[in-house]
């Protein structure tokens, strides 16, 4: 399938699964924007190594998803947005009556309510160009929980809530809405903790995955940035025209539990 001649935003994708989507929807000719936070010369040597892979436009702007102000700024110079995937997120972990409100706020900015600005500005441009896709990535913690990660599951599971009304308002429009729940996947950031894991555990590594870091994925394997970005792609393609308002799950199992 082609997506040549569109243009794509994906926040947060200077690394994991962010730049496994970017790297997902150039593999289809599309054109990128990447964006992180930072601004340094490897974020830019990203942009420009995915254009010479794939023969398609990418660049990177430096925003930070926790500003309203630049969530906005960045489709604004971005030029374009067919395809908006608001995948930029963070993670801490702690019980409710401990947890650093400042990390709260943080969390609730990035993997919240950057959605919301980054939709509002996106919709104008996608309806002005007659088409959009919209694919929000939220998590198995969209749909379930897990203790001490509060901010986290009431962000994820706010996402979920604006992807069915962003649907609900673009529904008669060529516009779609969906978000993706993935289950663990494996990311550099994940790979990273694995050895940490085995000594804090005292197993091996195919113990310490199977036993402690995938415990609740069914199917005892990583989701990979590549299912994600397949993913994505089919929310995309012209199959996928009459899904809205949904949540495709990547978990392995997770919420069939
Ligand atoms: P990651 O840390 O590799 O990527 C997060 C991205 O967000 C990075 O590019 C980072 O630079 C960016 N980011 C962080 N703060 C930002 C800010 N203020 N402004 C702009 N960009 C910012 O993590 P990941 O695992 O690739 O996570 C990507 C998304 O997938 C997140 O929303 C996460 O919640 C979700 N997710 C991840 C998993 C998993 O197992 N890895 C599972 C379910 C959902």
């Amino acid at each position: 399938m082609s997506l040549a001649g569109k243009t794509a935003v994906i926040t947060g994708s200077n690394s994991g699964i962010g730049l496994g989507i970017a790297r997902a929807l150039a593999g289809t000719g599309a054109d990128v924007v990447l964006n992180s936070f930072t601004d340094g010369e490897e974020d830019h040597a990203l942009a420009a190594s995915i254009a010479e892979e794939f023969g398609v436009k990418a660049s990177y702007v430096r925003a930070d998803m926790s500003r309203g102000e630049d969530c906005r700024a960045l489709i604004e110079k971005a030029g374009a947005c067919d395809i908006l995937v608001n995948n930029a997120g963070i993670q801490h972990v702690a019980p409710i009556d401990e947890f650093p409100v400042e990390k709260w706020d943080a969390i609730i900015a990035i993997n919240l309510a950057s959605a919301f600005h980054t939709t509002a500005a996106a919709l104008p441009l996608m309806r002005a160009a007659g088409w959009g896709r919209i694919v929000n990535i939220a998590s198995a913690h969209g749909l379930t929980a897990s203790p001490f990660k509060a901010a986290y599951v009431a962000a994820k599971h706010g996402v979920v809530g604006l992807t069915r009304t962003v649907a609900l308002e673009t529904a008669e429009e060529p516009i779609t809405c969906n978000a993706i729940c993935p289950g663990y996947v494996l990311t550099p950031l994940v790979e990273a903790q694995i050895p940490d894991q085995m000594q804090a555990h005292g197993m091996d590594r195919d113990r310490v995955v199977r036993e402690v870091m995938l415990a609740r994925q069914p199917s005892k394997q990583f989701a990979t940035v590549e299912q994600i970005g397949g993913t994505t792609v089919f929310l995309c393609s012209d199959a996928a025209e009459q899904i809205t308002g949904t949540t495709i799950s990547v978990d392995g199992g997770w919420t069939a539990l």
